[in-house]
């Protein structure tokens, strides 16, 4: 970060502008806007700034500058067409430690100005760092599109009860959630159709509620974030991350994608790493009852969906049990997102007419799982968590009736810019394991489709797709 954004409190203060001409007249407008006063310096004035003279909104010492002039100013715009003044002028607000603009001349600028969305009292900006101006316009072109001119008459209702609602609610987050329920639900709404007398009278209930019972009922997000790219995460899964007052994660889930979940959330690490849970899955069920019932908005993320292998059903059983209120977001899932990025169609009306789920993760040997059924051709067999058993697994499926030939796949970090896939057939495929030192997370897929990676692998791993 170059530049520090922050928003400062000029009402009243005085501000020096020195230059007369358009450019002086438009950042002297701004300063005007923020309650500030304006002492323009500069020979000459020109239209617009002589107006802003005649009508008394500026004060205006009509002589060139000198020495002495920003004495008492807070803030300082050097906008004369003279480089050598300017850079006497921004030396000398440098020495009295004064902030200082000079129009386009970023080097001299100890800040510089953003692109503003205002919406009083909301103000938003945008800046590149001086990088580029067109840019922070652009950007600025398209919040100004999506934020409702309301905003600001929204704001200036909440403003009026914040002192209640703080006294409502002894707790921060508490009184946090209730304003985000309000700034996003009907009393919003009703400000955005012009309605403001409904809209105040509903707020004023709704205070009213809250103050005879100001507990705020927690629930649990159950999401599914996709086997590792974060393009993949559903608008739903997104915007509940982005909500959540803590993160109960799994390694499953990628970094991108954790680096997309509210900033100032608590993460707390459940684990899930082959036979090292580092918690058990008890205690995960008990710990997601636990944060809701202190009003927490609980987001449990967990790699792929969570109804594929991944527990979630355990976990909502046990939310309906202690009647916490809850949803659940689907997910990519590592065999759909993986085979697909590998260019591994799970179907194919030639080759599998047909496709199975199955987990590697062998519990006692080989026994539990119907190798009869798995056996069979014509079908794509997708094994989770197999990669420690990939020699059982191929053995199994050849004692079966499986043809040894059969092409077999290894997905190594599937969809993600480290993504591997390696091709080989049940003979082979314990081989590539060792030799490429496959590592978790990898999607086993056996069956006919494999082959046609060959034509259909479009992903290239480490290049961002356009
Ligand atoms: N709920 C998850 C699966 C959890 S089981 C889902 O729906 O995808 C964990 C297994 O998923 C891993 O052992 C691996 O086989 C597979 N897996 C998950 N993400 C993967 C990825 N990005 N690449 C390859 N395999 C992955």
């Amino acid at each position: 970060m170059n530049y520090l954004p922050i928003f400062y409190d000029l009402r009243g203060k005085s501000t020096r502008v020195i230059g007369g001409g358009g450019i002086a007249a438009r950042k002297a407008d701004l300063l005007l806007e923020a309650g500030a006063r304006v002492v323009v310096i500069a020979p000459q004035t020109h239209g617009e700034m002589t107006e802003m003279v005649r009508e008394g909104r500026v004060d205006w010492t009509q002589r060139e500058y000198r020495e002495g002039d920003l004495d008492d100013a807070v803030l300082v715009i050097a906008a004369t067409d003279d480089r050598q003044v300017n850079e006497r002028i921004a030396a000398v607000a440098a020495k009295q430690h004064i902030p200082c603009n000079v129009v386009d001349n970023p080097e001299l600028c100890s800040f510089i100005m953003p692109s503003i969305i205002n919406r009083d009292p909301v103000q938003i900006a945008v800046s590149t760092g001086g990088a580029s101006p067109v840019l922070a316009r652009l950007i600025r072109t398209r919040l100004e599109s999506c934020t409702p001119s309301a905003y600001g008459k929204l704001a200036r209702l909440v403003e009026q009860y914040r002192d209640r609602v703080k006294a409502t609610f002894g707790r921060v987050e508490e009184r946090r959630k209730f304003w985000e329920s309000i700034l996003e639900g009907p009393v919003a709404e009703h400000v955005f159709a012009g309605r403001d007398a409904d809209a105040r009278e509903l707020l004023e209930r709704l205070i009213d509620e809250a103050e005879a019972d100001p507990k705020y009922q927690g629930e649990v997000y159950l999401v599914g974030a996709g086997p590792g790219d974060p393009d993949l995460l559903t608008f739903r899964a997104l915007r509940l991350m982005q909500k959540a007052d803590v993160i109960v994660y799994d390694r499953l889930v990628s970094k991108p994608i954790m680096d997309l979940v509210r900033r100032d959330a608590e993460r707390i690490y459940a684990g899930k790493e082959r036979a090292n849970h580092a918690i058990p899955q008890e205690n995960i069920n008990q710990l997601l009852v636990r944060l809701a019932k202190e009003g927490k908005r609980v987001l449990r993320l967990k790699g792929g969906d969570n109804f594929i292998f991944g527990r979630g059903g355990e976990e909502i059983a046990e939310l309906i049990d202690e009647g916490v209120p809850f949803q659940v977001v689907p997910g990519i899932t590592a065999a759909s997102g993986c085979t697909t990025y590998a260019g591994i169609p799970l179907t194919h009306r030639d080759y599998a007419q047909a496709c199975i789920f199955v987990t590697g993760h062998l519990k006692d040997g080989t026994a539990d799982l119907n190798w009869d059924m798995l056996s069979h051709a014509h079908q794509t067999v997708v094994f989770y968590m197999g990669l420690n058993n990939v020699a059982a697994i191929c053995d199994n499926l050849k004692a079966h009736g499986r043809d040894a030939s059969t092409p077999a796949a290894l997905i190594e970090k599937g969809t993600t810019p480290e993504q591997r896939v390696f091709i080989g057939n049940l003979d082979n495929l314990a081989d590539l394991v060792a030799e490429n030192r496959v590592k978790a997370p990898t999607l086993i897929v056996v069956g006919e489709v494999v082959e046609l990676h060959k034509k259909l692998a479009w992903f290239k791993p480490g290049e961002e797709i356009k």
